[in-house]
């Protein structure tokens, strides 16, 4: 755990899984890519899960869903889950159901950032896994989920967030949900991704999301292949990163196989990052 101010900052895990390296690395050659980090047989890429809780004003905020239950068995295989204990056991193991969750914030509605946002139920269909939970998107979210977009249709599974309805709370741009607390649209990944902000007694912390999955992705070129708008992606960590090392952020990270929580630190004319906690896996 992490205090930033007043702020708590548990790492949370929902285990590992695998995407395709050259989907991760856009238009970076497997060469370079390769050395930070290594593929399968399968040409994948091992990424963890690590959705964070936040701690604040008495609430507890979830930050990202994981990958969820996933029962298919070639969904798993294809994307490579391998995991000890799942993000619901995680908050059990702090002593959290599923009715303690107050307020959820998607980065996005990816299905590896959705999934237990919703759960199976035993009569069939889904329901919302937090009963009691606000789910805070940025305006459009539902929208671009729901897109006929043949190139991003295969990242969202209806089911992780249509039964959703009714307890969303729709923001534009930056919005204040708690004091210190933030959620700030950054387009770029997706066209209404969100990043979240903590900002408590002269102390910040960032959650990334997929704006910067890993440490591999650093530098501003080095951006995923399923960015919907990857100059945006690359603009953004040029201002981000600099703001991060300037004003020694504590940096969230949401795919990194090694570390949950960074620092980002000058490296001669470069950036590097020391971790602070490692994946909570
Ligand atoms: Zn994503």
């Amino acid at each position: 755990m992490q205090k930033v101010g007043d702020v708590e900052l548990h790492a949370l895990s929902d285990g590992f899984f695998g995407l395709d390296g050259g989907a991760m690395f856009g238009i970076v050659p497997r060469t370079a890519w390769e050395k930070k980090l290594p593929a399968d047989d399968c040409h994948r890429v091992r990424l963890s899960l690590n959705p964070l809780l936040i701690r604040a004003a008495g609430k507890n905020i979830l930050v990202d869903g994981g990958i969820g239950e996933r029962p298919d068995p070639k969904f798993r295989t294809n994307y490579a889950i391998a995991r000890r204990r799942t993000l619901p056991d995680c908050l059990k193991a702090m002593g959290l159901g599923p009715e303690d969750i107050d307020i959820v914030f998607p980065s996005h509605l990816h299905f590896d950032h959705a999934g237990w946002l919703t759960s199976r139920q035993p009569g069939g269909g889904h329901a919302p896994t937090f009963p009691k939970a606000t789910v805070v998107v940025q305006e459009g979210t539902w929208e671009e989920a729901l897109e006929e977009n043949p190139r991003t249709r295969g990242s969202f599974i209806e089911t992780d967030f249509l039964p959703l309805e009714g307890r969303v709370k729709i923001v534009r741009g930056a919005e204040e949900i708690l004091p210190g607390v933030w959620v700030e649209g950054t387009s770029g990944h997706v066209k209404h991704h969100q990043i979240v902000r903590i900002r408590s007694k002269g102390r910040q912390a960032v959650y990334f999301g997929d704006l910067l999955p890993t440490t591999a992705h650093l530098r501003p070129a080095w951006v995923m292949g399923y960015d919907v708008y990857p100059k945006e992606v690359a603009a953004l960590k040029v201002r981000l990163v600099k703001q991060a090392v300037d004003e020694e952020w504590l940096v969230c990270l949401d795919h990194d196989p090694k570390s949950a929580m960074v620092r980002f630190v000058p490296d001669g004319k470069d950036v590097k990052a020391v971790e602070v906690e490692g994946v909570a896996a």
